[in-house]
């Protein structure tokens, strides 16, 4: 372990690109990320599949998952692990004004982004399409860029098409930071309810993934019901709509984490999103760079 360990240093200190300037999110502006951080984010990289299987592995555990109890220790472990990445829920023009933000970065290196195989899928061996969506930015892309495991360094243009085929998927955006810190924004995931490590683990506790700064608004009387469509219920993988007495579709306001993907496959054009009054997280993703108020952003 201990020549692992040093080996793997000798690596760090061996790749030039850990010492060259950086662009990271801080609020509504960028700074720069200093070696420190890009290391330490760089050796997350390189253990990153190795964590997924221990949380597969312990989101395998029946007792943990099917119980009362297990739940309670499973809410326990998520909340201790404070440190690694959680995610805001944001919905594809959220997404992609973050990108547009990226886009317009001035300062070391311009604007990064670049997408690879989702990590979760990589690391289980599981695989499902479209399989190619977790989308790197700044140092985030820099970093996995190096680590080689097939990211390409891509467009904002590329970027905010494949964000709109990867929601027509069903995939859930999120915005996602290490050290419950802003200043360590460094991916767009796309997620499912299956194989997605984070979004499975908050369907069990409730934790890793916060509430976007966006809640669906739905009007009732426009619902045509589940029997003629009912598309809502199947493509929010978090469970927010159940059915009424009249055999409508309602909404647990409470739930909705806010991804918008319930939106644009209404029929009934029952839905649209609407700012949420008591987003939270604005320390971290700012609700202002999500709904489109910034500036072209230099370091
Ligand atoms: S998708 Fe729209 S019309 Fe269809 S059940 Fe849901 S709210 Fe009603
Ligand atoms: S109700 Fe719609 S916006 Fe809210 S979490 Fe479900 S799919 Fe996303």
């Amino acid at each position: 372990m201990k020549s692992d360990l040093s080996s793997i240093f000798q690596v760090i200190l061996s790749e030039g690109h850990i010492f060259s300037e950086h662009a990271g999110f801080s609020g509504k502006k960028l700074r720069g990320v200093g070696p420190i951080q890009y290391a330490v984010h760089w050796l997350y990289g390189v253990f990153e599949p190795v964590i997924l299987r221990i949380v597969d592995y312990v989101l395998s555990i029946r007792f943990l998952t099917k119980t009362v109890m297990g739940r309670k220790i499973l809410y326990v472990i998520a909340s201790i692990s404070w440190f690694f990445p959680h995610g805001v829920v944001v919905t594809t023009a959220a997404a992609e004004r973050m990108v547009d933000f990226v886009e317009r970065t001035e300062g070391p290196k311009g604007a990064r982004i670049a997408v690879g195989p989702c990590v979760c899928q990589m690391a289980l061996n599981r695989w499902q399409e479209p399989s190619k969506k977790d989308m790197v930015l700044l140092y985030g892309a820099d970093i996995y860029y190096h680590l080689n495991m097939g990211y390409e360094l891509i467009s904002a243009e590329k970027a905010k098409g494949l964000l709109r085929e990867f929601d027509a998927a069903g995939l859930v955006h999120a915005v996602e930071f290490c050290l419950r810190s802003g200043k360590w924004i460094f991916v767009i995931c796309n997620c499912d309810d299956k194989i997605c490590a984070p979004t499975r683990i908050f369907l069990h506790t409730g934790k890793m993934l916060f509430p976007g700064p966006e809640i669906v608004n739905h009007d009732r009387k426009l619902c045509i019901g589940r029997e003629k469509c009912g598309k809502c219920l199947e493509r929010c993988i978090i469970g927010v709509n159940f059915v009424g007495d009249d055999g409508k579709v309602a909404v647990d306001y409470d739930k909705c984490m806010g991804c918008g993907l319930c939106v644009n496959t209404c029929p009934g054009k029952a839905r649209t999103m609407v700012k949420r009054e008591n987003y939270r997280h604005g320390h971290q993703v700012p609700a202002d760079l999500l709904l489109g108020k910034t500036e072209t952003v230099s370091l």
